[in-house]
């Protein structure tokens, strides 16, 4: 009994991060490092959520995952939705980025082939944006919301193996490199998700009181 008061204490203080995508998680695991807010993961707390995606806005999805692991876990939670809108495909992938691909089992590899494969006939530059909404809910039920946004371009060749997901092909002009050739701490001064987690800080301090 007291050993599990302990576990609730240690832990009510800190943000969870309602993800199970590994490479976000290790990006949030930078961007929150010396801001004074500890954070846990759901793995930590052995929280099996798998949260369906079904809405029909970033904010929707966002909002559903960060509400659900609040709940689930009485804590404080932080949620990402994000996609790759490319303009000469009308914004897709957008909200459907992490399954865009017609095979089943696809991995990263194949989305990019399959985004390349309908660029193919379109004229370049291929110009795109990574866009990222984050929710940040309380177990009350209290939910805010912040976006970010990193623009660039598609390019036909993979270059780079950092990062995860379109990296390799999402080429950022003004530094002369694909985001999956920059390192984490250019990542996360840059992307998308980077940008919406410093629009956060205002709430979570004030959430955190600190
Ligand atoms: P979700 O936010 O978990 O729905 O996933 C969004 C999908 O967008 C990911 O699975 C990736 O395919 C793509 N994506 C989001 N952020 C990034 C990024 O920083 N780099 C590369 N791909 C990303």
């Amino acid at each position: 009994m007291g050993k599990r008061k302990n576990q609730q204490q240690e832990t009510m203080n800190k943000l969870l991060i309602a993800t199970n995508n590994k490479g976000k998680v290790l990006e949030f695991q930078e961007l929150l490092k010396n801001t004074g807010i500890e954070f846990i993961t759901p793995a930590q707390i052995s929280l099996n959520l798998d949260v369906e995606e079904d809405g029909s806005t970033y904010q929707e999805n966002a909002g559903k995952k960060a509400i659900a692991f609040a709940q689930a876990s009485g804590l404080i939670s932080l949620a990402d939705d994000s996609g790759l809108e490319v303009n000469a495909l009308g914004g897709a992938p957008g909200l459907y980025s992490a399954r865009y691909s017609p095979k089943p089992g696809a991995t990263d590899s194949d989305r990019r082939a399959f985004l390349l494969e309908n660029l193919k006939d379109k004229p370049r530059p291929w110009t795109a944006h990574f866009h990222a909404t984050i929710a940040v809910a309380q177990p009350n039920g209290m939910i805010e919301f912040v976006e970010g946004n990193c623009h660039g371009e598609i390019i036909p060749e993979e270059r780079g193996t950092g990062g995860f997901g379109y990296d390799a092909i999402f080429f950022m002009p003004e530094l002369g490199k694909t985001m999956a050739e920059l390192d984490m701490d250019e990542k996360n001064r840059l992307s998308h998700r980077a940008r919406a987690v410093l629009a956060a800080m205002p709430i979570l301090k004030q959430i955190f009181s600190i």
